[in-house]
C-alpha cells in the first residue's frame, strides 16, 4: 500500500515558507509536546532549512530524548501558549562527542 503523504510533504517543508507558522512537535519518548515558533528556529538554522533538517537538532527539555515524534504545522493565528517545550542545540553533536 502506497502512503504518498502529507508527511513527506510537511518534513520538506521550508522554514522560511512558514516563518510566521508555529511548529507542535512531539516527543516519541515521553509523549510532551510543544510549540516552537518558526521564526525562532531561522535564527539558528540555515536560511534554507527544511522542516527535517532542524528535527535532529532539537532535544526534549522534559526527559532530554531527542525522539520526536509526531510534527504539525501550525497556522500562525494559533497562538503560542506552549513554548518553551523544546530546545534547539547550537550546533550538531558529534558522534564520538559523550
Ligand atoms: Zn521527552
Amino acid at each position: 500500500m502506497q502512503r504518498e503523504t502529507d508527511t513527506s510533504r510537511k518534513y520538506g517543508t521550508l522554514l522560511r515558507a512558514i516563518s510566521t507558522h508555529g511548529l507542535w512537535v512531539e516527543c516519541r519518548a515521553c509523549g510532551h509536546g510543544a510549540e516552537l515558533r518558526v521564526s525562532d528556529l531561522l535564527e539558528v538554522a540555515a536560511p534554507d532549512a527544511a522542516v527535517r533538517d532542524i528535527l535532529p537538532r532539537l532535544e526534549c527539555k522534559k526527559c532530554r530524548e531527542k525522539e520526536i515524534g509526531d510534527v504539525v504545522i501550525l497556522s500562525p493565528d494559533v497562538g503560542n501558549k506552549h513554548q518553551g517545550g523544546w530546545q534547539m542545540n547550537e550546533r550538531e553533536r558529534q558522534p564520538d562527542e559523550q
